[in-house]
């Protein structure tokens, strides 16, 4: 459903991303691993087209959305994104910055986009926030917030880049089990996270990026018995 072909990015002169590889699909849950700098950030947002890589091809359902004959807003209606700083709107209330996306796209009329988001709201236990504003919310109340927003438009995916690493460590587990459930359900997701007890409950698939390339790709209960020398150092690390 979703497969990254010789994925190269520069910013400028620098090389950040020199040829990823990897192929997911429907249901796999994809933790991506690596050291500070590597390139995870870049490479989920070239995924989400926020970034344009600088050559390869992303094929998604079928379709290179690098083509230019690409809807964007139709990709990215498709592929859900949610961010380490939780990038709510500081000046909206929690209501409003779920249904934003879907009424400004005309996805929904606010009516529909109300009766969602309130009912998405009760199953987090945050309904009696949604008139708040983010920042009379926790961390880890903030983060659910936008999880639930990207659910809003019906993604056929979700990338969550370190989504519990800006968190305070008491609030880490209820963002994890958020997305536990929702994993659950069947969604296909890309998580970005050095958890590792979380990725190794939640995620079938590890792709390990080390000085730009894939290092390791395969499933997660290998990686253990690989004897990849540079995952079996990282592994050592964030264990
Ligand atoms: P990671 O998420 O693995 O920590 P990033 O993808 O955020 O790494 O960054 C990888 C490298 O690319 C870093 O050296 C970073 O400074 C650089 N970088 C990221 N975004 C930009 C940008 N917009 N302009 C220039 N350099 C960037
Ligand atoms: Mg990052």
């Amino acid at each position: 459903m979703l497969e990254a072909k010789n994925i190269k990015k520069k910013f400028g002169e620098v090389s950040v991303l020199k040829g990823i590889n990897f192929k997911i699909e429907k249901g796999d849950r994809l933790a991506i691993i690596g050291p500070s700098g590597c390139g995870k950030s870049t490479l989920l947002r070239c995924l989400n087209l926020i970034e344009k890589p600088t050559s390869g091809e992303i094929i998604f359902e079928g379709q290179n959305i690098l083509d230019d004959k690409t809807d964007v807003t139709e990709v990215r209606k498709k592929i859900g994104m949610v961010f380490q700083q939780f990038n709510l709107f500081e000046n909206q209330t929690v209501l409003n910055n779920i249904i934003l996306a879907p009424t400004l796209l005309n996805i929904m009329s606010e009516k529909e986009a109300t009766i969602k988001a309130k009912k998405l709201l009760k199953s987090i236990n945050l309904y009696n926030k949604k008139d708040n504003y983010p920042s009379e919310l926790s961390g880890g109340q903030k983060q659910r917030v936008a999880i639930i927003r990207s659910l809003m438009m019906n993604p056929d995916i979700i990338l969550f880049d370190e989504p519990t690493s800006a968190l305070d460590p008491e609030m880490v587990e209820e963002v994890e089990e958020l997305i536990g459930e929702i994993a659950d359900k069947g969604m296909t997701m890309i998580i970005v996270s050095h958890e590792m007890s979380f990725i190794k409950n939640c995620a079938n698939k590890l792709l390990f990026i080390n000085e730009g390339k894939v290092s390791y790709f395969g499933d997660i209960k290998d990686a253990y018995k690989s004897d990849n020398k540079r995952l079996k150092e990282f592994l050592d690390i964030v264990k």
